[in-house]
Order: structure tokens, then sequence, then C-alpha cells
């Protein structure tokens, strides 16, 4: 994005991969979803006022007007999700003639950076020497498609602090008391999950070793360790339910899976018997459902996580130009930023924003 701004000047721009864009390709299902209409500082992980002041100079409605102009059709979906109509490539052609003016640099992997009078990149292709230096090599996560640790070995290089990598839009793993989630693989129900303030309405997958689904993704921005609350029947209120079908038993009362209702039920030793029937323990155990609480063991680690939390700390970067603080000419954007953004088009909007920024200062 960033060198799509700045066609015919002399620009060089370095990717291991043989083609730029790979993670695009790769995202929404092949169709990225490259915005969020109600996409504001509240929805990411870092700085608020950093983070506040870069999308207002790029916003949503700008990423639609980029895609108007360059003939991108595209489909909203639930929660302002912008998506590519067609498929990834269509936004990945655009970016690929914007920079046919720069130098390219692919198949080329960067190994360390020096500067003297000037930065020297050494690649395992041989030193690339430049005035300035924008790093926008993204996070840890799918490192099979050329994804590494350099930003952050740069950064540190430099003098600046890296908050601690982690993965994130990743679906957890389970704890023993949870391993009657496994028996569901393959189903998904809609879920409210809340987590240190916030809360996510969508659907939650159980997989065959944990948990998954955009519900489960966007809690794993915000947990930090302890239990967080999963309502299994959200917007309905379970008190009000059993009352109405107090001569029906459980499993044919509850509007939820029956597969779900015999695994859960087994889980807490209850007998699915009529409702009216039920002791008033019994009754308890049963609102577990409108706020199970929920410890992962883990998650799946970076080679499924969409993003990495965490990275180069914002406090010594210039909201204003992205510049280093504490190194004059290198800039910083992107994911490799200690920014992230929760599942639905946020973390593309951050990069394009960052990078349409960076590049106004500049060049
Ligand atoms: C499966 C998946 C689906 C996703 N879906 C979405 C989505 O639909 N919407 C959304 O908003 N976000 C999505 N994301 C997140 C989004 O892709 C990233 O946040 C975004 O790509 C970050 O952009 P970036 O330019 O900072 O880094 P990246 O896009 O990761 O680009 C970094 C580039 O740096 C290169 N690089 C890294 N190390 C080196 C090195 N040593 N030498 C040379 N080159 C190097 C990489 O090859 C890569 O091309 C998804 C991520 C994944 C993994």
């Amino acid at each position: 994005m960033a060198a799509s701004l700045i066609q015919g000047k002399d620009i060089a721009l370095i990717d291991a991969n043989p083609r730029i864009g790979a993670k695009i390709l790769i995202s929404g299902g092949g169709k990225c979803n490259l915005t969020n209409r109600f996409a504001t500082s509240n929805n990411y992980l870092g700085d608020n006022d950093f983070i506040a002041s870069t999308l207002a100079r790029f916003t949503p409605h700008d990423v639609l007007a980029f895609a108007q102009k360059h003939h991108l059709e595209l489909e909203e979906r639930s929660h302002g999700q912008m998506f590519c109509r067609q498929s990834a490539k269509a936004l990945v052609s655009i970016f690929e003639k914007k920079i046919s003016t720069c130098k390219l640099y692919l198949s080329t992997k960067a190994l360390h950076v020096e500067k003297n009078e000037y930065f020297t990149i050494h690649t395992d292709q041989g030193k690339i020497y430049t005035h300035k230096l924008v790093v926008a090599s993204g996070g840890l996560s799918y490192a099979s498609i050329g994804a590494s640790d350099i930003g952050y070995k740069i950064a540190e290089y430099f003098g600046h602090t890296v908050v601690f990598p982690a993965p994130a839009l990743v679906g957890f793993t389970l704890q023993k008391e949870q391993f009657w989630m496994k028996e569901l693989s393959g189903i998904a129900i809609p879920v409210t999950i809340s987590v240190e303030g916030k809360s996510f309405s969508e659907n939650l997958l159980f997989a065959h070793k944990g948990i998954s689904g955009p519900s489960v993704l966007s809690s794993s921005l915000y947990w930090k360790k302890g239990k967080m609350c999963i309502d299994f029947l959200p917007n309905i209120s379970l008190k009000a339910l059993l009352k109405k079908h107090s001569q029906k038993q459980i499993s044919t009362a509850l509007p939820l899976p029956k597969r779900f209702i015999k695994a859960f039920l087994e889980s807490i030793k209850l007998e699915d018997k009529v409702i009216s029937k039920l002791k008033s323990d019994e009754l308890v155990q049963l609102e577990g459902l409108k706020c199970y609480e929920f410890a992962p063991a883990g998650n799946f680690g970076f080679t499924k996580a969409e993003v990495t939390k965490g990275g180069i700390s914002t406090v010594e970067i210039n909201p204003q130009t992205f510049e280093s603080l504490l190194c004059p000419y290198l800039y910083f954007i992107g994911e490799v930023l200690d920014v992230t953004g929760e599942l639905g088009g946020f973390n593309f909007q951050w990069a394009f924003a960052s990078g349409f920024v960076l590049s106004e200062e500049i060049f």
C-alpha cells in the first residue's frame, strides 16, 4: 500500500516471497476482508491515541474510495466487514501495477541491517544500500509464507522496545475438564464470549483440538490469563425458557444442537430429565450455559494464528511520520508494530492506514 502511493520515486521493495501480498491472497478465504466500515481505535489492542490519530488520516472510507477508484468490486458482510467480491487476486494485481516503477527484490530474504552513513541491508542475495528504510515485515504468524522476526531484530538492534510477540486471532486448546468439547468437533453455534471487559457475539466452532471460530479468535486478542465467560444461549433468558418449557425434557427445551446438550449434561453429570423435576442445585448447574467459565490450556500457536499481538512499542515511534524516535530515517509500519486488530478487516485497515500516513510524510 505504501509503495503503491509513491510511484516513480527511487524505491526498492524487498520481499522473501516470489510475489508480493502473500497474506492478502490467503486472507478472508481467498476474498480478503480488506477493511471494516466501523473500524475505530476501540477495535485494537495497542496505544489508543496512536491508533486513533492514524485511523483518522486514512479511514475505512478511504479504503473504500481506493477500491472504487481501481474498480475493485467489494461486498459487505456482517458487522461492516468488506470483502473482495471476486478474489483477493484482484487487490494484489492493483498493488502489483502500482509498484511496477519500484525496483523489486523478490525471493530475497533480509538478514540483518546496519547503519553508517546509509543503511546496509544484508540479504541472502547480497547487500542493498539505502538512505531511508521502511520496515513492514509483519508478525510471526504463518512462517510458511515468509513471516520472520527480522522487523523485531532490526528494532532491537537500534534500541527499540519490543513487546513480547504472541499468537492472536487464534483458537484455544482445552484443559482436561473441557475435553467434553472434543466430541463436538465440526459443530458451530452462536455464542457471546466476554473477556477483559469486551464481548464478542459470533459463532464458536468446536475443533478437534479445541475451540475456534470468529468469537473465539477475537477473544484471543484480549485474553491474558484466567477465565472468560461463554454464553451458549445469547439473547435468551434461560430462566424464562425453563419456566415456559417446564414440562419438557432439557434436551427438547433448549435451542441447542442435541450433541452439544448431551455432551454438556454429561460433563456436569446431570441427567436429561423433565425440567420441573430439576432440584435447585441442578438448575444452578444448568445456568452454567449462560456463563460457562472457560480457561484455555493455551492456543493453536503461530502456525494457525492470523496475527501476532505485541511487537515494536509505539512509544518510540513518531505518530505523525512513523519514524523511529531513536534512529533517524528508520520507519516501522503495519503489523510489526504493537498494534493488533480484532477479527473482521481491522488488521488490513491498520496496515493500509499506517502505510498511507508514512507515504504522505516521507516521500
Ligand atoms: C490466514 C490469514 C488470514 C487473514 N485474514 C485477514 C483478513 O481477512 N482481514 C484482515 O484485516 N487481516 C487478515 N489477516 C491479517 C493480515 O494479513 C495482516 O495483519 C497484514 O497482512 C499485515 O500486513 P503487513 O504489511 O504489516 O505484513 P505482512 O502482510 O505480513 O507482510 C510482511 C511481508 O514481509 C515479508 N518478510 C518477512 N520477513 C522477511 C525477511 N526476513 N526478508 C524479506 N521479506 C520478509 C513477508 O514475506 C511479507 O510479504 C490474516 C492473516 C492470516 C495469516
